[in-house]
């Protein structure tokens, strides 16, 4: 049996991938600040290689070697580019762009030594689209969207696969927060009415691209940014 690791799996959309996950066969392991209560939900900071590397010691320990990541663990920001304090913006990138490089190069080995791996990193629309107050959110996004590409071309050869998924409006703890702060522009509900598709995303539309693009039939699937946003950007 295959084993994923979901960073940000204590909350939101990497709580949704790995239930997913689970459902779908796989065991799985979380990465969070405030890790679940669930089984092999294990704490540790992103941008602290030390507390990653402990970590994925731990999932192999218990549950062998990781050949899925998945990076889900993130957090946002809303400030104008002339006030935001450059030490905000280190901290933004810090957590949303070295995060994924501790993990990705901390589950590696294991990928190489399988001759398989799938890497799916959690991006967001606003890397499609900009964002006004988020310049330091949308750079660090649009980063990750840029290693997916570059890191797609490097392991393809060795047989692992890496995409990204930007997920655009989707009920979490970190939208209705940013909504009661009155940082989106409206409501939720507003925003339902300029979406297409006439709702709100769920962290279970997420889960679903992630598990579309974890398995066996997505293995020509490479280097791919797969939009969920209910036709918001296309
Ligand atoms: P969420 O509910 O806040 O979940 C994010 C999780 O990441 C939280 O459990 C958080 O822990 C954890 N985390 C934050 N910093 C961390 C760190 N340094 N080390 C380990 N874990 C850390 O938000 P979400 O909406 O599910 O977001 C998941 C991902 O989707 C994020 O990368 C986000 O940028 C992206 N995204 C979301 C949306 C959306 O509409 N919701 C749109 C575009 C992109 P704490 O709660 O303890 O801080």
């Amino acid at each position: 049996m295959k084993t994923a690791v979901v960073t940000g799996g204590g909350s939101g959309i990497g709580r949704a991938v790995a239930e997913r996950l689970r459902a779908d066969g796989y065991q799985v392991a979380t990465l969070d600040l405030n890790p679940s209560d669930e089984k092999f939900a294990y704490a540790a900071d992103v941008t602290d290689r030390a507390q990653v590397d402990a970590a994925l010691a731990a999932v192999r320990e218990s549950l062998g070697p990781v050949t899925i990541l998945v990076n889900a663990a993130g957090m946002d920001g809303f400030k104008r580019f002339q006030d935001l304090s450059f030490e905000a913006w280190q901290r933004l990138i810090n957590v949303n762009l070295h995060g994924v490089f501790h993990c990705i190069q901390s589950s590696l080995p294991d990928m190489f030594e399988a001759g398989w791996g799938r890497i799916v990193n959690i991006s967001s629309s606003s890397a499609q689209s900009g964002q006004p107050f988020m310049s330091h959110y949308v750079a660090s996004k649009s980063a990750v969207n840029g290693l997916t590409k570059s890191l797609a071309l490097e392991l393809g050869p060795s047989g692992i696969t890496v995409n990204a998924v930007p997920p655009g409006f989707i009920d979490t703890p970190m939208l209705r927060k940013a909504e009661d702060r009155e940082l989106i522009g409206g409501t939720v509900e507003d925003h339902i009415l300029r979406t297409p598709v006439r709702r709100v995303g769920r962290p279970e539309d997420i889960a679903a691209a992630c598990a579309f693009l974890i398995s066996e039939d997505a293995g020509y699937i490479t280097g791919q940014i797969l939009g969920v946003n209910g036709g918001r950007n296309t």
